[in-house]
This record gives C-alpha cells, sequence and structure tokens, in this order.
C-alpha cells in the first residue's frame, strides 16, 4: 500500500530541501547531522558556562563580608549625597569648586559612626577641604549652622545611642540610595 509521501523539509543546517523519512529527520545528509551534534553540543557548553559564571556571581555575592557591604552602602550613600547637593558651594569653604567635590562627614564615620548615613551629617565639601585642611571642620560647623540651623547642629554634635546593621540593613541601604540617586539622576541622560 503507497503511503503518502512526505513533505519536503529545509535542512536544519543547511537549508537544502530534502525527502525527510520520519518526523525526526532534520538534517539533509550524514554530513549535517555531524554538524548538527556539534553546534548542540556546542550550544550546551555555553550553556553550562553561562550557569557557572551565575552560581560563582551568587557565591561571590553570599561570601561578602560585613566590611564590604558598609563599603558599597557609604559609596551609595555617598553617592547621592553629592548629586543631592550637585550645583551647591562647599559645605565649609563656600566657594563653587571646579575639580572633584566629595561627600564630607561632619563627624567622621570614626568619631560617630552612628551618623555614617545622617543625611544632615554628610554634605558636599571640596577636595582640598576635605583632603588637605582634615573636613576644614570649623567652617564646617558655620556652613552646617546656615543650612540646617542651630537645633540641628545640636542634634548632630549630641549624644547618640549606637547603631548597630546587620547585613541585611546594609544591603537595604545601599539599595534605598542607589535608587534615590537614579531618581535624581532621571532625565538628565
Ligand atoms: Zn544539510
Ligand atoms: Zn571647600
Amino acid at each position: 500500500m503507497p503511503t503518502k509521501p512526505r513533505k519536503q523539509k529545509r535542512c536544519l543546517i543547511c537549508s537544502t530541501e530534502f525527502q525527510p523519512m520520519s518526523s525526526l529527520h532534520v538534517v539533509c545528509s550524514f554530513g549535517c547531522s555531524i554538524k548538527l551534534l556539534d553546534r548542540d553540543k556546542e550550544r550546551r557548553r555555553l550553556a553550562a558556562e553561562r550557569n557557572d559564571r551565575k552560581a560563582t556571581r551568587k557565591a561571590l555575592d553570599r561570601i561578602k563580608t560585613k566590611s564590604q557591604r558598609m563599603k558599597e552602602a557609604q559609596a551609595a550613600f555617598n553617592r547621592f549625597i553629592r548629586l543631592r547637593d550637585a550645583g551647591q558651594p562647599c559645605i565649609s569653604c563656600g566657594r563653587f569648586h571646579d575639580g572633584q567635590n566629595h561627600a564630607g562627614h561632619y563627624r567622621t564615620t570614626k568619631a560617630a559612626p552612628e551618623l555614617r548615613f545622617d543625611e544632615r551629617n554628610v554634605n558636599l565639601q571640596c577636595a582640598p577641604c576635605n583632603n588637605h585642611l582634615s573636613g576644614n571642620i570649623v567652617e564646617y560647623r558655620r556652613g552646617l549652622l546656615a543650612k540646617f540651623g542651630q537645633a540641628t547642629v545640636d542634634q548632630i554634635e549630641g549624644p547618640h545611642d549606637p547603631k548597630h546593621y546587620t547585613i541585611d540593613d546594609l544591603i537595604e541601604i545601599k539599595r534605598g540610595y542607589a535608587k534615590r540617586a537614579r531618581e535624581l539622576t532621571k532625565g538628565e541622560e
């Protein structure tokens, strides 16, 4: 009994039309079937490589130390402060500085670690004041008074409860300030 001939197919590898023997038959020749095997092997290899890289990234992320998390959170916070104060003069010397500007802590992270993420305690400061004048602290205080008023300066200078950050806190701080930085730069591109 003659069976209905199958429809012509295009070879997956070389696109030549051929007469398939079965529905699983997808290449025109032995040569193309070898190429197909090689191609699938290469695809599997690339997929495995991608998975490896992803797993490595995840593993590295998991073993980040608390101090790395702290650094990342502080960097995100400082960047936000620089964007918030962009276009403003240095909090200490009042100059508009062409060169680098920093996020300068009034009370240093060493002296008052509980204020390391306090948005009033950290303001745009020119590199010379920040680096060479140890924060130019007397002038910084004058700038703080002008910007926030006496009550805030009293609060910053007053006693504080110590703060303890968990790794999750630090991840959250980094994420939050990265988001606020994005909001500030929106529409600038
Ligand atoms: Zn072929
Ligand atoms: Zn300055």
